[in-house]
């Protein structure tokens, strides 16, 4: 579905989008704990796998790679998707 070897060559970790995240949620996220809604794994935002392929910003999850979050629209409204989250906080 994704081809994971190009995908490599975008990641950074959440703390590439703290800014972004303190601009959005209005609070410090790099140090949330964000839980995977596919395999349940829980990790701070911060050391989550950051992909910016062009369109937006891609966070996935570092045990089954599922996506997270998605941010698009960066540059004027950012619209957030956080379908992916089983929760943060
Ligand atoms: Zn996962």
């Amino acid at each position: 579905m994704t081809e994971a070897s190009s995908l490599d060559d975008y990641a950074l970790d959440g703390n590439a989008i703290g800014g972004l995240l303190i601009a959005l949620f209005g609070t410090e996220m790099t140090t949330a704990v964000a839980t995977c809604g596919s395999c349940g794994a829980v990790r701070q935002v911060a050391e989550l796998p950051v992909y910016m392929p062009g369109l937006g910003i891609v966070v996935r999850c570092r045990s089954c790679q599922s996506v997270l979050m998605v941010f698009t629209g960066v540059r004027q409204v950012t619209c957030v998707d956080l379908m992916g989250l089983a929760s943060l906080g």
